[in-house]
């Protein structure tokens, strides 16, 4: 160690016993310095029992049962026997100078390698009794020759330990040694936190200090600190982003502001009575939500939330018309050139004969035909803009927009968010924002996490749906779903057929093109048939969508880019091949490509169940056509972090903090926030300083909360 004191920045490579190449494995973990080794958190706790022997194990285990523990035993090896590739294990007898007890290993055909027998080696893992005989299955092997580093560590800090903390490891930094590292600066390192939040503050919600917590988390003393320590540790996370949260709204309504639009209700009524069909009654409602935003002039944040099918799309469309009957301009965007340009064809059919101005903005516009077109839009000569993310773009300045509505939210991240909304006209200027989104969000999740969205939702189906039925069939049985969908093509329905990939890259799973030739050969040989994919142009995409939307062809073999959004209404059937490998709401989504029309839609989900997972996301789908209910599904199966595209968000991902279990926490944290960002909206006190440090750092980035604090 150097002679300076430990800071939280040292470097891995100046820490007491780490060698060179340690030091550059924990860089290659991204565990640069004091700090990401803090950071890094146990996955769980062995139990730790030392000081057993064989002899004491077998005592044991003749009076009674074996307890659920971690022990450590060090002895000669008897013998060794190679197992045989998957089915028979490897196993070796270890004797410890009081008995026997044998080693077995699973899936690893090198352990035969290094074992001898004759060698000494100390094997850690939880005994177990088999078949009346003393046995650990893939014990952790430690080699007499191990590297000094480690058992130099391991004696300072493993004495005693009853709870080992397991981290996630890498091969040449097992979790035994970062467990060592760790250990050797804990109390030096945490004594140099500093806590972002008061004694005050901390004794009223019963949290312990951020100290403590990390040396707990780390190195428990008893099993019932852990509890507390990581309930620390999750507020934080949670406060940090309720703050983000907090700071956006605050922002938004205090200090942005969006033209304040004349909506009447003669307006509404005007323009309701322009669509080919009457709203529902859900529908009407969220319109009215809108019409009451947009003529507001702080900026209207909201999320329009509706099943696959609801007649989001017409309430969008309804919307825009809101705001161009007030002489603004209105952008929907969507997250493909083939929703876009499907949205135009629906807005074009519902403003026939209108007066009305409305273009199409995509990737593939031609440059002249875009120069002309931006033109058209700086002086106010368009009302209605359509497009993909091309819109986001430095060059498309509008004349007076005032509505920005984006389908598909989860497709887009924070960022081009942001900068749709810088589109207003001055630094202050912000147009309403509608988002529009058909992957249900669970009730209780969405107001905390979109803290600063306010929520709409369709929760009502357009009058004359038919249902879908969804059933679940194996392989064996796909003649009769083909020889089904052909009887239906010969009533003159048509079908989507979905697969997972497109070609037989990935083992097992049906590709799209193999699938297609099978399909023409055998069971459809009489249809016509053709297949789109990701890998078309969008030229070629949009003739055959053309052509199957006129009713040229019989059924769609496809992937998943049909997944949102798409409407063809005389598509009664979908087959989705490998629906196991398909995510819960997406194999929702492709079940609402169907039953949009007045026939009654069927879903045939073709699967053979291997995984539980696969089992309850089918299960699910079979049992539930209600999007909502599947979204609560699809949280407990996949977890929040998934559900919410995170990773496209930028958002980091939670470390201790699960929204799920700590949903009481949450509201706390939740209300902490926002009474914080109320008295202080840029956390400007000086004993908001830290806080305030810690929320720019976590969150600053992808919440943009640069331009707000
Ligand atoms: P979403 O975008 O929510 O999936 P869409 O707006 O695309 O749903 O609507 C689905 C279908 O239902 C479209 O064909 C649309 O024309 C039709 N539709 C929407 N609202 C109504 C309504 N109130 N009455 C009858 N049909 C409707
Ligand atoms: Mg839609």
């Amino acid at each position: 160690m150097s002679t300076t004191a430990l800071q939280l920045t040292t470097l891995v490579d100046d820490l007491p016993g780490v060698d060179v190449q340690t030091a550059r494995d924990l860089h290659a973990m991204e565990k640069r310095c004091v700090a990401d080794l803090l950071l890094h958190l146990p996955m769980r706790y062995d139990r730790m029992r030392h000081g057993r022997t064989v002899a004491q194990l077998h005592d044991i285990a003749e009076h009674g049962s074996l307890p659920r523990e971690i022990v450590e035993l060090t002895g000669e090896l008897l013998s060794v026997r190679p197992g045989f590739q998957r089915r028979t294990p490897t196993e070796a007898v270890l004797d410890d100078g009081t008995g026997a007890i044998t080693l077995t290993f699973f899936n690893q055909p090198w352990m035969a390698r290094k074992l001898e027998a004759g060698r000494t080696v100390t094997a850690t893992g939880e005994p177990r009794l088999h078949r009346g005989s003393l046995q650990m299955t893939n014990p952790k092997i430690g080699w007499e020759d191990a590297s000094p580093l480690l058992k130099a560590l391991e004696g300072e800090t493993a004495n005693g330990v009853e709870l080992e903390p397991v981290y996630s490891a890498t091969e040449t930094v097992p979790s035994r040694v970062l467990a060592a590292v760790i250990g050797a600066v804990l109390q030096p390192a945490t004594a140099l936190l500093e806590d972002h939040l008061t004694d005050a503050f901390r004794a009223e919600r019963n949290l312990v200090d951020l100290a403590a917590a990390y040396r707990t988390l780390h190195r428990p003393q008893h099993e019932d600190d852990i509890g507390p320590a990581r309930r620390r540790l999750a507020f934080d996370e949670l406060l940090l982003l309720q703050l983000g949260v907090a700071m956006r709204k605050h922002h938004r309504e205090r200090t942005l502001e969006a033209p304040s639009l004349d909506v009447t209700p003669e307006i509404v009524s005007r323009i309701e009575a322009r669509l080919p069909f009457p709203l529902t009654t859900a529908q009407d409602r969220v319109l009215g939500e809108i019409a009451e935003d947009l003529a507001r002039s702080v900026p209207m944040n909201r999320l329009l939330q509706g099943d696959v099918g609801s007649g989001k799309t017409a309430v969008a469309v309804a919307a825009m018309l809101l705001a161009v009957a007030t002489d603004a301009q209105a952008v929907l965007v969507a997250p493909t050139e083939l929703l876009a340009e499907q949205h135009m064809k629906t807005i074009c059919s519902m403003l026939d004969d209108s007066k009305v101005r409305f273009e199409l903005l995509t990737g593939s516009t031609k440059p002249a035909t875009r120069r002309v077109l931006l033109e058209r839009l700086r002086e106010g000569e368009i009302d209605i803009l359509v497009g993909t993310h091309a819109l986001f773009s430095e060059g498309v300045v509008f004349n007076h927009l005032a509505l920005a509505v984006i389908d598909e939210q989860h497709r887009f991240g924070v960022h081009q968010r942001a900068q749709l909304r810088d589109k207003g006209a001055g630094e202050h200027d912000r147009p309403h924002q509608l988002v529009m989104t058909a992957t249900p969000i669970p009730r209780t999740l969405s107001v905390s996490w979109f803290g600063d969205l306010n929520v709409s939702i369709i929760d009502e189906q357009p009058p004359g749906r038919q249902g879908i039925r969804t059933r679940h069939v194996s392989r064996r049985d796909v003649a009769e779903v083909y020889a089904h969908l052909a009887e239906r093509a010969g009533r003159g329905e048509q079908a989507w057929i979905v697969v997972p990939v497109i070609d037989e890259s990935a083992a097992g799973l049906t590709d799209l093109l193999s699938h297609l030739e099978f399909l023409r050969q055998g069971p459809l040989r009489n249809l016509r048939l053709d297949a789109m994919h990701g890998r078309l142009s969008s030229e070629e995409r949009d003739d055959i969508m053309v052509r199957f939307h006129a009713g040229e062809l019989d059924a769609l073999v496809c992937t998943t880019v049909i997944e949102v959004g798409v409407d063809v209404a005389n598509a009664t059937m979908i087959v989705i091949e490998n629906a196991d490998r398909f995510g819960l709401a997406q194999l929702h989504q492709l079940r609402g490509r169907v039953g949009r029309g007045d026939k009654p839609g069927l879903c045939v989900l073709v699967a053979e169940l291997g995984s539980e997972d696969g089992q309850a996301r089918i299960d699910a789908m079979v049992e539930t056509n209600d999007g909502f209910r599947i979204a609560e599904r699809d949280l407990h199966i996949r977890g929040v972090g998934e559900l919410f595209g995170t990773k496209q968000s930028g958002m980091p991902p939670f470390r201790v903090a699960d929204l799920q279990r700590d949903l009481d926490l949450l509201r706390m944290a939740r209300t902490d926030a926002f009474a914080m960002i109320e008295a202080d909206p840029a956390l400007l006190l000086p004993e908001h300083a830290l806080l305030q440090r810690r929320l720019f750092k976590a969150h600053g980035q992808w919440m943009g909360l640069g331009d707000v604090g």
